[in-house]
Parts: C-alpha cells; sequence; structure tokens
C-alpha cells in the first residue's frame, strides 16, 4: 500500500495519507475511501496539494465539513482536500476593517459556519446569526448557499476568494458571479472536476445589538437540537418544491419511519434520514427513489435531492 507523502508548505507539513475512509469525514457516517487524502487549512497548502495533484495528474474534490455530501460506497479518486479546521485556529485568521455602522470581515473557508455566526453574534454584527448551530464551514456553506430562518449566505457576500487548480492562480470574484439562489451558485452544479477551491470569503455586515443577537444564537442553536435529529444524517435530503415543504409532503405520504438496509426516514423529521448504522449509499439511493416515486404518484410533485451525491468510477 502507498505510504503518507509530506509536502512542504510556507505553513508547515501537508500530508497526503492513501485510501482513507471517507465516512469519518461526512456527517451521513457514508462513503468508501479517498485515493488520497489532504487536510489543509490555508492558502499556502491548499497551494502545496494541488501542486502535487497536478503533478500526479490526479482530479481533485474538495470537501468542508461532509455534512451536505453522499460519498459513493466506492469512495472518490484522486485527491480528497479538506478544507476545514477547528474554531479557534482559523478564527485566528478572520480579519476586520470596521465604521460607525458597518463591518467588513474576511473569513477563511475553514472557519466552522456555526462559530461564524456566534462570533458576529458577540461582536454586534448582524446578518449572520442564523448560522448558529448549522453543521459545516464556511466554504462548504459558501457552495451550497446555505440558509436558514429567512437568511441565506449570498446576503452578506461582497466576495469569495478562489484559487484555480489549473495555474493555482488567486481570483477574487464579486457575489454576483456565484449566481446564487435557494441552494444553487455556479460552483455546486459545475461539473467534476471542478476548477477552483474556495479559500476564503468577505461579508460586509450591518451593526446590531450583540445581547440580543447572542439570544437569538442560542436560539437558533437550540431549536435545531428539538427540530432536528441528531444521529447521523446529512441535512435536508430535498429541496422544498415552490410555495410547499418537502418534510410535509414525506409526511402526508405515510412515509416516516420507512427504511432502506441501514438508513430510516427521521420519525423526528420528514426530509432527514438517519444512518441507523450500517447504511451505505446505495441504500440512501434507493430510499431516495421510493420517496421521489411516492411523492409524485400521491401529489405530482417531483422532489429534487439538496444532498449531493460525489463519487463512484
Ligand atoms: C443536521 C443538519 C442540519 C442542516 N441544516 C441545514 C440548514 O438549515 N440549511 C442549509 O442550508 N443546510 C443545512 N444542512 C446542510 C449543510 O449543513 C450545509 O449545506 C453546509 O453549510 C455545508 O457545508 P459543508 O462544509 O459541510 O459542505 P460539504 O458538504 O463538505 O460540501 C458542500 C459542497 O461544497 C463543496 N466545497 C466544500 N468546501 C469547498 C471549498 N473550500 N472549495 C470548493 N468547494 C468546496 C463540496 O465539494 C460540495 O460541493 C444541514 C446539515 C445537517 C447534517
Amino acid at each position: 500500500m502507498a505510504e503518507t507523502i509530506e509536502l512542504a508548505s510556507r505553513t508547515g507539513a501537508v500530508k497526503i495519507r492513501p485510501n482513507q475512509k471517507l465516512s469519518l469525514f461526512t456527517t451521513f457516517r457514508i462513503g468508501g475511501p479517498a485515493e488520497f487524502m489532504a487536510r489543509v487549512t490555508d492558502q499556502s497548502q491548499v497551494e502545496a496539494a494541488l501542486e502535487w495533484a497536478e503533478q500526479m495528474d490526479l482530479p481533485v474534490t474538495s470537501i468542508g465539513g461532509g455534512s451536505n455530501l453522499l460519498v459513493d460506497d466506492a469512495g472518490i479518486p484522486g485527491l480528497v482536500l479538506s478544507v476545514r479546521s477547528t474554531g479557534k485556529d482559523a478564527e485566528k485568521l478572520v480579519t476586520v476593517e470596521e465604521d460607525s455602522s458597518h463591518v467588513r470581515i474576511w473569513v477563511p473557508a475553514q472557519l466552522p459556519i456555526s462559530r461564524l455566526g456566534h462570533l458576529s453574534a458577540e461582536r454586534g454584527w448582524s446578518g449572520l446569526v442564523w448560522c448558529a448551530g448549522l453543521p459545516g464551514v464556511v466554504g462548504g456553506a459558501t457552495v451550497n448557499n446555505a440558509g436558514a430562518h429567512g437568511g441565506e449566505m449570498i446576503d452578506h457576500i461582497e466576495t469569495i476568494d478562489v484559487m484555480r487548480l489549473t495555474d493555482r492562480r488567486i481570483e477574487t470574484w464579486p457575489a454576483e458571479k456565484l449566481e446564487a439562489r435557494y441552494r444553487y451558485t455556479v460552483l455546486k452544479y459545475a461539473p467534476r472536476p471542478r476548477d477552483v477551491v474556495v479559500l476564503g470569503v468577505t461579508f460586509v455586515l450591518p451593526r446590531g445589538d450583540s445581547e440580543e443577537l447572542q439570544r437569538q444564537a442560542r436560539e437558533f442553536s437550540e431549536w435545531r437540537k428539538q427540530a432536528q435529529p441528531t444521529g447521523a444524517c446529512a441535512g435536508s435530503v430535498f429541496t422544498n418544491p415552490e410555495g410547499t415543504y418537502a418534510g410535509y409532503l414525506i409526511d402526508k405520504a405515510g412515509l416516516k419511519g420507512r427504511s432502506v438496509g441501514g438508513v430510516q426516514i427521521s420519525e423526528l423529521h420528514g426530509n432527514f434520514m438517519v444512518n441507523t448504522g450500517e447504511a451505505t449509499a446505495e441504500h440512501v439511493r434507493e430510499l431516495i427513489a421510493m420517496i421521489q416515486d411516492e411523492v409524485y404518484r400521491q401529489f405530482e410533485i417531483r422532489l429534487i435531492p439538496e444532498i449531493e451525491q460525489v463519487g463512484g468510477q
């Protein structure tokens, strides 16, 4: 078996590990091996890993918290770049410019998105408190245009910084280039392998009342514990169709609690599936197809998956 390779970067060694189980890097706890995996926590480490992948002629797949992914049982070929970090390390990289009414912050892609929600509340920056309690990191949430409680990532993004895979050039994109709408950006739907890695995001935020924002942050975090299953899952399986909710339709169709193999539709929330221990990506795909057929049969509405399938041959 291939051995771990160490690459030099300005901020320390980057380890390229062969054959890493992706079930350990996804909140669904599903997924075969990454052919190679590099955990990177800043721009120079991303650059070193991409240069190596180019030399080896390997495709690159970037992941963040793995909280919206269904990774194939066959795993992901090539190099998987895991762009995530602990809140404390990533928070040191946040930069802030303030005036009396607004604040402009640059946030690294690897910062946990929930930490950003709490941090903004503590500092009295409005507009991101809805992120409190959300799984994942800033890079993945930006690609997905994640949102909750009436807010979404695109609301306050000014620009994003990306590194091109082809020449490792850094570009700053205006928010409009994402063409973001409900759970959509051009990055999320770009065919793989994709050409960019998100490095960081600049937000412009209005000022707010820190105490009130912290109260909301606690409330939003608490709400998640009550309303959503805490087991291994990947968030909402389907996007909400125009004018209704996927969870409501699944519930109305009498499907809550149904399972295929090791995956079950949550009893708590119809739009969540929970890995009860031995779930495979194939089980999830079968359950998705069963739900789509049944909801279509009963309501003539075709549910579209929100979770993204990655990997396989
Ligand atoms: C319990 C639970 C509740 C959830 N609730 C919500 C909710 O309320 N609202 C909501 O919108 N979502 C929700 N989600 C889904 C998920 O949390 C969000 O979409 C999340 O922000 C995704 O971030 P991530 O870092 O986990 O991304 P990942 O799942 O790792 O990746 C998402 C996408 O981004 C790409 N990507 C990741 N990092 C980079 C990078 N640095 N450069 C380039 N591409 C990258 C990946 O290739 C993939 O296409 C929930 C998930 C769970 C498990």
